[in-house]
C-alpha cells in the first residue's frame, strides 16, 4: 500500500507514522463495556471510532491480518449493586445487558471484533499476573487485598504525564489501612459471601477493574501489542494502571506502542454520562421516540458521529442528526439510481488518504459530496461502515410500520369507485389525502392501482 497510516499517539502527544510490530498480524485492544446497564450514545463513540480504524487496518493490511479485541467487563461492583436492586442474578443481568449491547453495536454498523473476551473467563490469567507482580516486588498482599505498589515503578504516570503529587491531588484516593502508599491501587480484593468471588492464593475474592484488561490483552494479543484505545477519560487512572501492571509483570518498556483516545460526546457542553443523568441510550435512539420525537437509524447515528474528528468534542443534537440524514438520504438515492454522472477524479484515493491521516473522517466525508460514481460512493461509505442499502431498508420498514394498509386499501377502493362514476374531483381528493399520508399511487394499465410509501 502506498500511503502510510498516521495516528495521534497519546503516549507521545503527537501524530506518528504507524508501524506495526508484525504487519501480518496487527493487534488492537479497546476497553469494552461494563455490562450493568444499557450503553449510552457517548459509549458508542469509541465503538464507532475504533470500528472505523479496524476497517481501515483491514483495508490496508488485509482482512486476515488484523486482530481486534474488545472486552466485556462482567465482574464489577456496579453489576452486583444493580442485580441486587433489580432482584435478579448477576448472570441474568450481564447476559441481558450484553445481548442488548451486541444488538446496539450491530445496528451502529460495527463489525464484530475478532475476540470479545469476558473478564470472568480470565481470572486465572489475572491471578497469574498478580503473582508475577508480587514476585517482582511491584505488588503486595495485605488483609486479603493485593495492591500495586506505585512508587516501585520509576516512570509511573508517563501516559497521563502527571507527577505523583499531581495525581494525588487530582485523584479521589481511597485511604485504607492496608495501603502502603496513597496511590497504590487494588489488583485483588476479598469478597463477602454474597458477592461473586474466586479462590486465589489470597483467599476468596475478585479482581480490581484495571487488572482485567491487562489479563485479557495478554491472553489474546501477547505481552506487547500495537494499538490500545478507549475514551479520553480512561487515560488516568485506568490506562496508566494497565500499563503499570503489564509492563512490570512482563518487564517491557511498553505495553502497547500506540495509545489512542476519543474525545467526549457532549450535551450542552457537558460530557454525556450516567452520573450526570444527561444521557440517551443507543437503544432508545434506535427504538423509541425519546430523542427528537422519532427513531433514528444506526446509519444516521454513525454518520453524525463521523462528521466530527474523533479527538474533538462532539455536541449531540437533533439538528446534527437531521443534517446527517439529509446527506445520507441524498447519497442513498444516488447509489440506488446507479447512474454515473461525471468524472470523480482520484476521489477514492483522497478519501482513504484522509482516513489514513489520523482518521480525519470529517475531511473524508466532505469528499463524498463531489463523487459522481455511485459504485465509488458506495465503496467509500462501506469502508467507514455505512451501508446505504440497509438505511433504505430501515426507512421502508419504518414507514410501512407507521402505515395502516387496511385504511389505504379502503381509500383506494373508494377512489376506484369514484373513477368508475367519473367523479374526478372525488378521485383527486382521495389521491391528495393519500399523498398527505405519504402514499404514492400508481394506476396500472390493467386497471388496478398499486401504492408505495414515498421517501
Ligand atoms: P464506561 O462505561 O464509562 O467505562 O465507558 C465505556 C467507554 O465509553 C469508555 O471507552 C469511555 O471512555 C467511553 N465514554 C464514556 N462516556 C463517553 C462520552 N460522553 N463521550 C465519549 N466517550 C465516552
Ligand atoms: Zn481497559
Amino acid at each position: 500500500m502506498s500511503q502510510t497510516l498516521r495516528i495521534y499517539n497519546t503516549l507521545a502527544r503527537e501524530k506518528q507514522e504507524f508501524r506495526p510490530l508484525d504487519a501480518s498480524n496487527v493487534r488492537m485492544y479497546v476497553c469494552g463495556p461494563t455490562v450493568y446497564d444499557y450503553a449510552h450514545i457517548g459509549n458508542a463513540r469509541p465503538l464507532i471510532v475504533f470500528d472505523v480504524l479496524y476497517r481501515l487496518l483491514r483495508h490496508h493490511y488485509g482482512a486476515d491480518h488484523v486482530t481486534y479485541v474488545r472486552n466485556i467487563t462482567d465482574v464489577d461492583d456496579k453489576i452486583n449493586a444493580r442485580a441486587a436492586e433489580r432482584g435478579i442474578s448477576i448472570r441474568e443481568l450481564t447476559e441481558e445487558t450484553n445481548r442488548v449491547f451486541q444488538e446496539d453495536v450491530r445496528a451502529l454498523g460495527c463489525l464484530e471484533p475478532t475476540v470479545q473476551p469476558r473478564a470472568t473467563e480470565h481470572i486465572a490469567e489475572m491471578i497469574s499476573i498478580i503473582e508475577r507482580l508480587i514476585a517482582s516486588r511491584h505488588a503486595y498482599a495485605a488483609d486479603g487485598h493485593v495492591l500495586f505498589d506505585v512508587p516501585s515503578m520509576k516512570d509511573y504516570g508517563r501516559l497521563s504525564r502527571r507527577s505523583l503529587d499531581e495525581m494525588l491531588a487530582g485523584a479521589r484516593v481511597d485511604v485504607a489501612p492496608y495501603k502502603r502508599g496513597d496511590m497504590d491501587f487494588v489488583l485483588w480484593k476479598p469478597s463477602k459471601e454474597n458477592e461473586p468471588g474466586w479462590d486465589s492464593p489470597w483467599g476468596r475474592g475478585r479482581p480490581g477493574w484495571h487488572i482485567e484488561c491487562s489479563a485479557m490483552s495478554w491472553k489474546h494479543l501477547g505481552e506487547t501489542f500495537d494499538i490500545h484505545g478507549g475514551g479520553i477519560d480512561l487515560v488516568f487512572p485506568h490506562h496508566e494502571n494497565e500499563i503499570a501492571q503489564s509492563r512490570c509483570a512482563f518487564d517491557h518498556d511498553v505495553m502497547a506502542n500506540y495509545w489512542m483516545h476519543n474525545g467526549f460526546l457532549q450535551v450542552e457542553g457537558e460530557k454525556m454520562s450516567k452520573s450526570l443523568g444527561n444521557f440517551v441510550t443507543i437503544h432508545e435512539l434506535l427504538h423509541t421516540e425519546k430523542f427528537g420525537g422519532r427513531k433514528w437509524p444506526g446509519e444516521v447515528l454513525r454518520l453524525a458521529m463521523l462528521r466530527t474528528h474523533y479527538r474533538q468534542p462532539i455536541d449531540w443534537t437533533v439538528k446534527a442528526l437531521e443534517e446527517a440524514e439529509t446527506s445520507l438520504r441524498r447519497w442513498a438515492e444516488f447509489i440506488e439510481a446507479g447512474e454515473t454522472t461525471g468524472d470523480s477524479g482520484d476521489f477514492f484515493g483522497q478519501f482513504v488518504g484522509a482516513l489514513k491521516d489520523d482518521l480525519n473522517t470529517p475531511l473524508a466525508m466532505s469528499f463524498l459530496h463531489s463523487v459522481f460514481d455511485p459504485r465509488l460512493l458506495d465503496d467509500a461509505l462501506m469502508l467507514v461502515g455505512i451501508d446505504a442499502r440497509s438505511y433504505v431498508q430501515w426507512i421502508e420498514r419504518e414507514t410501512r410500520r407507521g402505515v395502516d394498509a387496511a385504511a389505504i386499501g379502503a381509500l383506494i377502493n373508494a377512489r376506484l369507485a369514484a373513477r368508475a362514476a367519473k367523479d374526478w374531483a372525488e378521485s383527486d381528493r382521495i389521491r391528495d389525502e393519500l399523498a398527505a399520508m405519504g402514499i404514492a399511487l400508481k394506476d396500472n394499465k390493467d386497471g388496478t392501482t398499486t401504492w408505495e410509501v414515498k421517501r
